[in-house]
């Protein structure tokens, strides 16, 4: 397989060029500029990700208001009445996921960058194909030439909807494996970072790698303004 970082041919089956030590999958490149890219097809019938997120919200927010009204009435009654409420909230959230889905085909395309300091979700315009990786209407530079890193610079300055989460600020780390997906956790953002079965691990660690060693230069750099 052809390193997309530095085109050396490496046999099949490594993982890592032998030359450059970038990563080799058939479904991750790394541009010119260091960074690797690759696009996730989630299907939304088959991974609910974006629904759990969803209802973690609505939970969160439900039982704060639960507590109040129950703290103040003091009824059984009022329990019941949320319990019914509740029962609702999911099924209406279960059928606007649904219709949310079908109006995205099914799916949601997102290309990925991601590099020694950040990681980068954006999310592809509707008619995006992952085969194609073609986007009719949007003057994108990068589908002409099948490079990932330029299709990503132009979605960016189309003002694609875009969450960056710089490994600095990360919190937390969090990875669900059967769900192909890593939050990337800072205070006030979560992002999610999927990646295919077969590179999830590289993925995986290499963001873990990465925001611990954010980590510890900015705690060395404590140490040292402390002296
Ligand atoms: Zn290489």
């Amino acid at each position: 397989m052809n390193c997309s970082f530095c085109g050396k041919e490496n046999n099949e089956g490594i993982k890592f060029c032998e030359k450059c030590k970038s990563y080799l999958s058939p479904n991750i490149e790394r541009g010119k500029d260091r960074k690797y890219c690759w696009i996730y097809e989630l299907n939304l019938y088959k991974n609910f990700t974006v629904l759990y997120t969803v209802w973690l919200v609505l939970g969160i927010s439900f039982g704060l208001v639960l507590i109040v009204a129950f703290i103040a009435s003091k009824s059984v009654k009022v329990l019941i009445i949320f319990a019914l409420l509740f029962v609702a909230i999911v099924i209406i959230s279960i059928i606007a996921y649904l219709l949310y889905a079908a109006f995205h085909g099914g799916k949601y395309v997102i290309l990925f960058e991601m590099g020694p300091k950040e990681v980068v979700h954006i999310v592809a315009p509707k008619d995006f194909s992952k085969d194609k990786k073609l986007a009719t209407g949007m003057g994108v530079v990068g589908a002409l030439t099948g490079n990932l890193s330029l299709i990503g610079q132009s979605l960016y300055q189309s003002n694609a909807k875009s969450m960056t989460s710089v490994y600095k600020s990360v919190s937390k780390v969090k990875s669900v494996r059967r769900r192909n997906v890593i939050y990337v956790s800072e205070t006030l953002n979560k992002n999610q970072i999927y990646a295919p079965s077969e590179d999830f691990d590289f993925v995986d660690d290499f963001i873990r790698t990465h925001v611990e060693e954010a980590k510890n230069q900015s705690k060395n750099k404590a140490k040292q303004n402390n002296k």
